[in-house]
């Protein structure tokens, strides 16, 4: 599988869990930073709306199609998705590349001591893997730039960082050029999960593409978020018609 995938204007890797980690590799070979998005159908909808945020994206190393919104869109599209590459798994691969090639990574986001404990839980369940900083994601505007220097003095080459999307990816690429870390990924809840603070979804629910309801158990706040997710099938649907 290779070649891009446009949804709603927003441009999605055609990868598998395999080819996204063999480009990640490639990434941490290679001048400068590479962002990696990890885009859900909220996310899409987002961008739909948001030209500064689709330009981001579109721009971006690599786009990981995480959330099933964009499988089922694929189909609608007639170019259907191969699998759904969740942005934790993605990223728990590359921590494992990491671990195996003497790469440092930073957890950066969620809320005070979540971020440390997801570190310590990572480094337990990954031999090798070094975690070399580790920082909550609440802090002002004015102190973004002393946090991206402090992820520079730590020496990370891959930065994980979760502080919500947009938020996330417009940090890593605002400070790019202090940041000096090879790759980027904006992970959302994967710290909290890490930490052992959220539930991951059990395998039922994934493999029927039910993760977004186990997560709306558990989180009953997201409802008014996930509502407007059947938007992104009438929007694509709309959009084919248009090209028809
Ligand atoms: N978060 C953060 N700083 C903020 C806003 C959010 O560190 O200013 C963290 C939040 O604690 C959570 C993560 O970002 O751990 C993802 O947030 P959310 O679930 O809203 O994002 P999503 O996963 O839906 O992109």
């Amino acid at each position: 599988m290779s070649g891009k995938l446009s949804i709603l204007g927003v441009k999605v890797d055609r990868v598998t869990r395999k080819e996204a980690l063999e480009k990640f590799a490639g990434f941490m070979d290679k001048e400068g930073q590479s962002l990696i998005v990890t885009p859900n159908s909220e996310i899409i909808l987002n961008a739909d709306k948001d030209p500064r945020l689709k330009e981001l994206i579109n721009n971006a190393a690599m786009v990981i199609p995480d959330g099933i919104g964009l499988v089922i869109a694929s189909k609608q599209l007639r170019q259907p998705l191969e699998e759904r590459v969740t942005g934790i798994d993605f990223a728990h691969s590359a921590l494992e590349w990491c671990a195996a090639n003497d790469r440092k990574v930073y957890f950066l986001g969620s809320k005070p001591g979540i971020a440390r404990k997801a570190a310590e839980n990572m480094m337990a369940e990954i031999p090798g893997l070094q975690i070399v900083g580790a920082r909550d994601g609440y802090f002002k505007a004015e102190e973004e730039e002393d946090v991206a220097r402090a992820i520079a003095q730590t020496g990370a080459e891959f930065l994980c960082v979760a502080l919500g999307s947009p938020k996330q990816e417009l940090f890593a690429d605002k400070y790019k050029d202090i940041l000096g870390v090879k790759a980027a990924v904006g992970i959302g809840g994967s710290l909290d999960v890490w930490s052992g603070t959220l539930q991951r979804a059990p395998e039922f629910y994934c493999k029927y593409g039910l993760e977004w309801f186990y997560r709306l158990i558990q989180e009953p706040s997201r409802f008014k978020r996930m509502a407007k997710i059947p938007m992104l099938f009438i929007k694509v649907m709309f959009s084919k018609k248009q090209e028809e």
